[in-house]
C-alpha cells in the first residue's frame, strides 16, 4: 500500500523538493509513498483567495484563517492523522514519526505569517499541532519536509540495509555510537583501536558504552530519561564522572 503525504500550504511548489531525490526520491518514483501538495488558496471562494486576515486584538502580521483551512483540509482528501506545523506544538519525536509512518499516510498544514487562528486547535474538528524544534521558521513547510523525510526512510523498501534503522540514535533512547572511515590517521588523529580489532564482542561493547557516554554528555535530559527507564545506572558510565 502506498503511504500518502498530502500538503497544504501556500506554496505547493516547494515540494516535493529535497524529497524528490536520494532515497525518498527513488521510493516516490517507485509508489512506496505518493505526495498530494495543494495550494490552500486553491480551496477559497473570494475573488481575492483570501486565506488570512488580522489578529484580533492587533498587533502586527496576518494570521491564517481557521475556517478556510478547515475547508481546505475537507476539500483535498488524503488519508491519516492531520497535524499543523507549529512551534506552539508539542515537539516531534522518534516514536511520533515510527506511529505515522506505520499508518497509511498523514495530512499536514504548513502555516505562514504569524501563524494559525487558534480555533484550528480547539473544538470538534480540532487538528493537532506539532513542532520540529524550539526556533521559529518563516514557515510551515521546511517542517513539513523534515516530518515526511523522517517517515518515508521507515518505509518497508525504502533503506537498504533494514537493519541500519535500529541502532540510529534515538530509537534505544540514546544517541548512536561515533563512526570512522579511511583513512586511519587523519590529522594527526587515529580511529580507536578497538574498532580495527576484529574483536566483535569488544566493539560492540566500546560503542555502547560511547553511547552512554556521548548522551550522558550532550543530552543530559535523554540520559536521564533511559537512567529513569532502566530504573538503575547504566553499564560503563558513573553519575560521578567528570568531564
Ligand atoms: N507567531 C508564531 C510563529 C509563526 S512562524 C509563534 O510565535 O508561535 C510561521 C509558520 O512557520 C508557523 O505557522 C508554522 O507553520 C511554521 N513554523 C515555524 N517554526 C516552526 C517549528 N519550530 N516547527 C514547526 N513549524 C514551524
Amino acid at each position: 500500500m502506498t503511504w500518502s503525504a498530502t500538503i497544504l500550504t501556500l506554496y505547493p511548489e516547494m515540494f516535493p523538493g529535497p524529497l524528490g531525490h536520494s532515497l525518498a526520491g527513488r521510493a516516490l518514483a517507485e509508489g512506496i509513498w505518493s505526495l498530494d501538495a495543494r495550494n490552500i488558496r486553491d480551496f477559497t471562494t473570494d475573488k481575492h483567495r483570501t486565506v488570512d486576515d488580522t489578529p484580533a486584538g492587533g498587533g502586527p502580521g496576518m494570521v491564517l484563517r481557521a475556517d478556510i483551512l478547515y475547508g481546505a483540509l475537507r476539500g483535498v482528501g488524503g488519508t491519516g492523522p492531520v497535524l499543523a506545523l507549529s512551534p506552539r506544538g508539542p515537539s516531534l519525536t522518534q516514536s511520533r514519526i515510527r506511529d505515522l509512518a506505520s499508518g497509511p499516510g498523514v495530512r499536514l498544514i504548513c502555516g505562514r505569517f504569524e501563524g494559525f487562528d487558534e480555533r484550528l486547535f480547539t473544538g470538534p474538528n480540532a487538528v493537532e499541532p506539532i513542532s520540529i524544534g524550539d526556533y521559529i521558521l518563516s514557515g510551515g513547510e521546511p517542517a513539513a519536509l523534515v516530518l515526511v523525510d523522517a517517515c518515508i526512510r521507515l518505509l518497508p523498501g525504502v533503506m537498504g540495509a533494514t537493519q541500519s534503522g535500529d541502532s540510529e540514535s534515538f530509537e534505544s533512547g540514546l544517541l548512536e555510537y561515533p563512526h570512522y572511515t579511511r583513512p586511519a590517521t587523519w590529522e594527526g588523529q587515529s580511529i580507536p583501536e578497538v574498532l580495527r580489532s576484529g574483536d566483535h564482542a569488544k566493539v560492540a561493547a566500546w560503542r555502547q558504552a560511547r553511547s552512554e557516554e556521548d548522551t550522558r554528555l550532550r543530552r543530559p535530559d535523554l540520559w536521564e530519561r533511559y537512567r529513569g527507564a532502566r530504573g538503575r545506572s547504566p553499564s560503563g558510565a558513573r553519575d560521578d564522572e567528570g568531564e
